[in-house]
C-alpha cells in the first residue's frame, strides 16, 4: 500500500496480535505511517482487543495458526503469538511447544524469504527459577525440561535458538526481547496472572488466593512502557540482536502486591494460602543495564500508576456485568 504522497508504507505484522499485549502493539504502530497485519487465531486472543481498529484502512485482521506456513509481504514482524498464562499454556502443552517452535520457524521463514526484520517476544521464565538474581542476559537459566511450565520454558528456548541460528545461518535480522511480568488494561480476567486474578477478587470481595507463602517475588512492568521497549528494539540496527530484559526491576512479593491492591480498591477481601504450584520462580526481577545502554529505555510508569489504570478497566467491566 502506498501513502497519500506515493511512498511505500511499512508492513508489520504482529503475530498474536489480538491478546493482550499485541493488542496494544497493533494501536501503537498504527500511531505512525504503517500498515499493520494482525494474525491471529484466538486460541487466548479477544476480538473486542482489536475491534476498535477494524474499521482503519491500515489494519488489516489474518485469522491464522502460525504452526502453519503463510505467504505474505512484510518489512517486519513482531512474533507474539503464544498463550502466555500458566492455565492457558498448560491447557494443551503440545500445542504450547509447536506455537513457539514450528511458529518461530514458519515466521523466520518468512522474514527469510521477505528480508524483514523479526522481534521475537521471549520471556524471563527462559531464566526458569533462578540461581543468579536480578537476571543478566548471560545468565544460561535454570528450567526443569520436564515440570509443567517446560512447554512454554523450552518452547521459548528453543524459539531463541532458532532465532540465532537463523541469525548465524540466513544472516536475518532478528531482535530477541525476554519480557518480564508485564500487566494492564486488557489482561484477561480469567486467565489466572496475579495482577488479574487479586483485583478481580478485590473488587468482587472474593478472598484473594496467596499460592505458598507469598513471599516470592515478581518485578511488574505496565503495558505501555513495555510496548515502547519493544518498539525501540525493533528499531535498532542489525548489530542489536539481544536476547534482552524488558521489564520493570521493582521487586514485590506476592504479599505485598495483595496488600497494594487491597488499599487501592478499598476491599476488605481475605487473603487465602493455596498451595504453590510446580516449578513456580521463587525470585524474578530483570537486570536492565543492557536495555538502558542500547535502547536509552527504562520504565517510567510506577507500579501504584500502572495498578490505577488496571483498576479502572477491570471496574468498568465489574459494572457492565462483564466480569
Ligand atoms: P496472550 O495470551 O494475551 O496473547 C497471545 C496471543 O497469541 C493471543 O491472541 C492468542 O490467541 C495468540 N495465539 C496463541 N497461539 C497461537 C497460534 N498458534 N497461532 C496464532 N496465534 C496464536 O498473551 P500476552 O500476554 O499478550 O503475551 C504475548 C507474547 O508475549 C507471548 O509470546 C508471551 O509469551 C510473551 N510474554 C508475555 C509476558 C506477559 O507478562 N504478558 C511476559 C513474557 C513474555
Ligand atoms: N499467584 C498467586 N495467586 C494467584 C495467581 C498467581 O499467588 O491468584 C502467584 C504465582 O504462584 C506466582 C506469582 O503469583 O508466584 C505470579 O504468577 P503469574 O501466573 O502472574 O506469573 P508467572 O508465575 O508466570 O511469573
Amino acid at each position: 500500500m502506498k501513502n497519500n504522497l506515493g511512498s511505500h508504507v511499512k508492513k508489520i505484522l504482529v503475530t498474536g496480535g489480538a491478546g493482550f499485549l499485541g493488542s496494544h502493539l497493533c494501536e501503537k504502530l498504527l500511531e505512525n505511517d504503517v500498515e499493520v497485519l494482525c494474525l491471529d487465531n484466538f486460541f487466548t486472543g479477544k476480538k473486542s482487543n482489536i475491534a476498535h481498529m477494524l474499521g482503519r484502512p491500515y489494519f488489516e485482521l489474518i485469522r491464522h495458526d502460525v504452526t502453519s506456513a503463510i505467504s505474505l509481504e512484510v518489512d517486519e514482524i513482531y512474533n507474539l503469538a503464544c498463550p502466555a498464562s500458566p492455565v492457558h499454556y498448560q491447557y494443551d502443552p503440545v500445542q504450547t511447544t509447536k506455537t513457539s517452535v514450528i511458529g518461530a520457524i514458519n515466521m523466520l521463514g518468512l522474514a527469510k524469504r521477505t528480508g524483514a526484520k523479526i522481534l521475537q517476544a521471549s520471556t524471563s521464565e527462559v531464566y526458569g527459577d533462578p540461581e543468579v538474581h536480578p537476571q543478566v542476559e548471560s545468565y544460561f537459566g535454570s528450567v526443569n525440561p520436564v515440570g509443567e511450565r517446560a512447554c512454554y520454558d523450552e518452547g521459548k528456548r528453543c524459539a531463541e535458538t532458532l532465532f540465532f541460528d537463523y541469525r548465524r545461518q540466513h544472516d536475518l535480522p532478528i531482535k530477541v526481547a525476554r519480557i518480564f511480568n508485564t500487566y494492564g488494561p486488557k489482561m484477561q480476567p480469567g486467565d489466572g496472572r496475579v495482577v488479574s486474578n487479586f483485583i478481580v477478587r478485590a473488587l468482587q470481595g472474593a478472598p484473594i488466593e496467596i499460592y505458598g507463602s507469598g513471599n516470592q517475588t515478581r518485578s511488574f512492568c505496565y503495558v505501555d512502557d513495555l510496548i515502547g521497549g519493544l518498539i525501540k528494539l525493533m528499531a535498532t540496527d542489525d548489530r542489536c540482536t539481544g536476547p534482552i530484559n524488558l521489564g520493570n526491576p521493582v521487586e514485590f512479593t506476592m504479599v505485598n502486591l495483595a496488600n497494594l491492591i487491597l488499599r487501592m480498591t478499598g476491599s476488605s477481601s481475605e487473603l487465602v494460602f493455596k498451595p504453590l504450584p510446580q516449578d513456580d520462580p521463587l525470585r524474578r526481577k530483570p537486570c536492565i543495564e543492557l536495555a538502558k545502554s542500547q535502547l536509552n529505555w527504562t520504565p517510567k510508569i510506577s507500579l501504584e500508576q500502572g495498578l490505577d489504570r488496571t483498576i479502572s478497566y477491570f471496574s468498568a467491566l465489574l459494572t457492565a456485568g462483564h466480569l
